[in-house]
């Protein structure tokens, strides 16, 4: 069994997803209006972890992260270019793309774009306004926190201060500032991003493009929401009032929270100037799998604070990790040593039972290290047979699937060769063997092969 720690409960429990074997999971995404930070990445590592580790144990994961290309930030700083939102924008999205690429993190199924689902935003601000959640001030709309009785049910704040009617335009606010927050905000004329519909000239605010997006591709009520722990308050929050005040249902069952990375104590993060992006370390020639294993080893709800220091520690063993598996082609002996796939049951065994714990991977990581320990003293006893290379190289290749630790050279490829590879998929399973065909036969022309799993497809590049 499956138990996550829930914001929602503030405990620890059994996971049931709505339908059987499939998760569906948004994730918040990122504000394209520069580079993210490692701090962020921290966020999409542990979302990684999580979504990988759930179709590992057999879960077909439908998963959303929203790109937000419209708020303060995009258009102030388009403005200050003297570029178009979606130039500038495009600029960030492709950068983050490229960085998720980098860190081995899976391209969740949607990705969808704040400024392509203005309809659907309309469209629930209008349900909100028409059940008497919302309501018009100077031309903006705002939701009234007082009409949704569970307020605060998220974040545990405390309403007893709260004047009936305050509003607040930003999109991020303190605790101590809980107010009527903004739906639709009026279009100003000096920022010059706005749309013309029916509830008046003007753009979304930040949170309802959330709630706007994930039940369009997930449904009403859906399984897994993340975040960092940043967003309890008040953009999840929010995200449940304008949800479940327009739908009068439950909006999502498990709220997942990650700690934040911290520098010399405190929050990394663009205002503070405390923060690298993953370039910036890149620059410094650090391997990004060194730093995916950083961000990835600490257990998500206990804060991580980064240091150089620890990034060349993290550094030292995945290079130890990757000396194991590539070193597992010598030394093989003739003689099959039953020892060894008793060991590798046992490590799977603990592996899935400590993810399964909340995602311990602290513990779970314990297991594998155990695991190379034993087997490393086979290996120098010489009792290890060929046979023995092979289920162990298939066991860390198995376990990779989650950690993505494992180094080899033909490991990247670029997004437009990803995306033909989903196509063939999509082409085989729907019976269309030909365009199938033709696909394999244009990437082997560029070396790259492929090979069709249980799992799905495997590439290969040849050299
Ligand atoms: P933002 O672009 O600020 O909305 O952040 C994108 C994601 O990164 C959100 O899920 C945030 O909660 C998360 N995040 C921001 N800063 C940190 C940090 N220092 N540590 C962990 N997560 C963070
Ligand atoms: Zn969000």
């Amino acid at each position: 069994m499956v138990r996550f720690y829930n914001t929602l409960t503030k405990k620890k429990e059994d996971f049931y997803p709505i339908e059987d074997k499939i998760v569906k999971m948004y994730t918040c995404g990122p504000t394209v209006y520069d580079f993210a930070h490692i701090g962020n990445f921290r966020a999409y590592v542990f979302e990684d972890l999580l979504h990988r580790f759930l179709e590992y144990i057999g879960y077909k994961v439908i998963r959303v992260m929203n790109i937000t290309d419209v708020d303060d930030k995009t258009i102030k700083g388009a403005k200050k270019e003297g570029i178009s939102l979606k130039e500038y924008t495009d600029r960030y999205i492709k950068y983050f793309l490229e960085d998720i690429n980098t860190l081995r993190l899976k391209k969740p199924d949607f990705m969808p774009r704040a400024t392509e689902h203005i309809k659907e935003m309309v469209e629930l601000i209008k349900k909100l306004l028409n059940k008497g959640y919302a309501y018009y001030k100077d031309g903006s709309i705002y939701f009234s926190i007082s009409k949704f009785s569970s307020y605060g049910k998220l974040s545990g704040i405390d309403l007893s201060n709260v004047k009936i009617g305050a509003s607040v335009d930003a999109d991020e606010y303190e605790k101590e500032d809980v107010r009527d927050f903004v739906l639709w905000k009026k279009a100003k004329e000096e920022e010059g991003v706005y749309w013309d519909t029916e509830i008046g000239k003007g753009r979304p605010g930040w949170h309802i493009e959330c709630s706007a997006m994930s039940m369009k591709y997930l449904g009403e009520t859906f399984d897994i929401h993340t975040g960092g722990v940043d967003n309890i308050f008040p953009h999840h929050e929010n995200e449940i009032a304008q949800s479940e005040s327009a739908t009068g249902k439950k909006f999502v069952n498990y709220w997942l929270h990650c700690a934040h990375l911290l520098v010399n104590g405190e929050k990394m993060s663009k205002s503070k100037g405390n923060f690298y992006t993953l370039r910036d370390l890149l620059n410094k020639n650090y391997n990004p799998v060194a730093i995916r294993y950083l961000l990835l080893s600490t257990h998500y709800r206990d804060p991580l604070n980064f240091t150089e220091q620890s990034l060349r520690q993290a550094e030292n063993t995945v290079r130890n990790y990757n000396e194991f598996y590539k070193g597992l082609n010598i030394c093989a002996s003739e003689k099959y040593n039953q020892m060894i796939k008793q060991e590798i049951e046992k490590a799977k065994k603990g592996f899935i039972k400590e993810l399964s714990d909340d995602l311990n991977i602290s513990s779970s990581l314990s297991s594998i290290f155990n695991f190379i320990k034993t087997v490393n003293i086979f290996f120098s006893k010489g009792e290890f047979g060929k046979e023995n290379v092979k289920e162990v190289k298939e066991f860390m290749e198995d376990i990779d699937r989650v950690l993505c630790i494992i180094e080899r050279k033909e490991e990247f490829l670029p997004e437009e060769i990803l995306d033909l590879i989903k196509e063939r998929e999509k082409a085989r399973k729907d019976r269309d063997f030909e365009k199938a065909d033709k696909i394999r036969e244009f990437l082997k022309q560029k070396k790259i092969i492929l090979e069709d799993t249980p799992y799905g497809t495997r590439w290969k590049k040849l050299d």
